[in-house]
């Protein structure tokens, strides 16, 4: 793979947020020090070393950067304060912003006023889209779907889905082959035949049953504070109340999607805690807010090392995320009112609205960190398991 230089490299990374790294002199105490070495003697110091010299292919398709937990480790031990754990996650804000063609993700980024004014505009296009379209507030009860129409709600939300939908395959298609070409990995070496798909699906297993909702290496090694901390506040556990909390309520509402076309329950309709669909939107729901809040406190307190350097993008997101989770909450209490509150009208307006705008946004900020990273630890584990023959002669498809 022939590399070219980019005299500009360190300087970008600067942009998103990482330290001088240019006094690193690959002295190798954040390697000695990274829970996540095994085999590995150069990680995470060829990161630097790449963006040191200007290789910036090679920064970009290095599946490695998504293996980095942040738990800022290798910043206590490095003699030079490059902070190499500032480093890996700028290092993944730069990548998430090349692999994204809109160059939204650069000015959400590197301009954090804009970004900031971005968001709020959208939001509020959302919300005056919607209204643009409202129906009655009825008294009796809450009817909200009365007040914004499904039919609605449901356009926006097939447009933002196609939006999301096209920009993520694409930064997602962008990142694979960079990372796949890296790693000489052909896709006769992933699917042609029995033997090298028995491993791509093993490999599959790991990325995203084992690493991504299991959160192995996340919990056995990089959980540093596990002595300091109760299991509920421990990084890793916030981390996965998080994730599931979202994948619980995107489940929940696919889920009363479904129910309503079938003609079992129409949308909106109260239902008993204990209706499934509810329930599980109700555990997702506390979940989700749990997780956002404690990671909005600690990252507010800055004492752990991982947290302590904060973004404008890293607070958009937690807040995107803690606002539609508590509004739910919130709408839920205004839908089992005896009577209907008129301000549980603005509220749905205002829930929907910043909801459409955290997954229209996903591609283009943190959030994308969920597709990339268990793209790179599906090829991580895929450079792992034992090489097979590939049928039909050659790796050279
Ligand atoms: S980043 Fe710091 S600890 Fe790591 S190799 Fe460079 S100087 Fe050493
Ligand atoms: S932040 Fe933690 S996981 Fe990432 S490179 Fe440093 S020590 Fe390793």
């Amino acid at each position: 793979m022939t590399a070219l230089v980019d005299a500009n490299l360190l300087g970008d990374l600067k942009r998103y947020g990482a330290a001088d790294v240019s006094a690193c002199f690959s002295c190798g105490n954040c390697t000695a020090t990274c829970p996540l070495v095994s085999n590995d003697s150069t990680f995470p110091r060829r990161m630097i070393r790449y963006a040191q010299v200007g290789m910036r292919d090679r920064l970009l398709s290095s599946k490695e950067l998504w293996t980095c937990y942040a738990c800022g480790e290798c910043s206590e031990t490095c003699p030079t304060q490059a902070e190499p754990s500032e480093f890996m996650a700028a290092a993944r804000r730069y990548a998430i912003a090349n692999y994204d063609k809109t160059g939204l993700a650069r000015t959400m980024y590197t301009r954090p006023i804009v970004g900031t004014a971005i968001a709020i505009v959208l939001a509020a296009f959302f919300a005056l889209f919607m209204y643009a379209g409202h129906g009655p507030q009825s008294s009796g009860s809450l009817d909200l779907f009365g007040f914004i129409p499904e039919e609605l709600i449901h356009d926006i939300g097939i447009g933002v889905m196609v939006v999301v939908f096209a920009a993520g395959l694409l930064g997602v298609m962008t990142m694979a082959r960079a990372v796949s070409r890296a790693g000489g990995v052909t896709l006769r070496s992933v699917v042609g035949g029995r033997a090298p798909l028995r491993r791509s699906a093993g490999a599959l297993w790991s990325a995203l049953a084992v690493e991504t909702l299991g959160q192995r290496r996340y919990r056995d090694d990089c959980d540093t504070d596990a002595s300091a901390q109760p299991w509920h506040l421990r990084r890793w556990f916030l981390h996965a109340a998080t994730m599931w909390g979202f994948l619980g309520l995107l489940a929940a509402t696919v889920l009363d999607y479904g129910l309503a076309l079938v003609g079992i329950k129409a949308t909106g309709t109260p239902v008993p805690i204990w209706y499934p669909v509810r329930l599980l939107g109700t555990v997702a729901g506390i979940l989700l807010v749990y997780g956002a809040t404690m990671l909005i406190v600690q990252r507010y307190r800055g004492r752990e090392r991982s947290v302590r350097h904060s973004t404008s993008a890293d607070w958009t997101l937690l807040a995107l995320v803690w606002i539609t989770g508590v509004t739910g909450f919130v709408l839920e209490l205004a839908l089992y009112l005896p009577s209907a509150p008129t301000w549980g009208y603005w509220v749905f307006l205002f829930h929907v609205a910043v909801a459409m705008e955290l997954v229209i946004l996903a591609p283009f900020m943190k959030l994308a960190h969920a597709v990339y990273r268990p793209v790179a630890l599906f090829f991580l584990a895929l450079a792992g398991a034992p090489a097979v023959p590939v049928e039909r002669g050659g790796e050279n498809g």
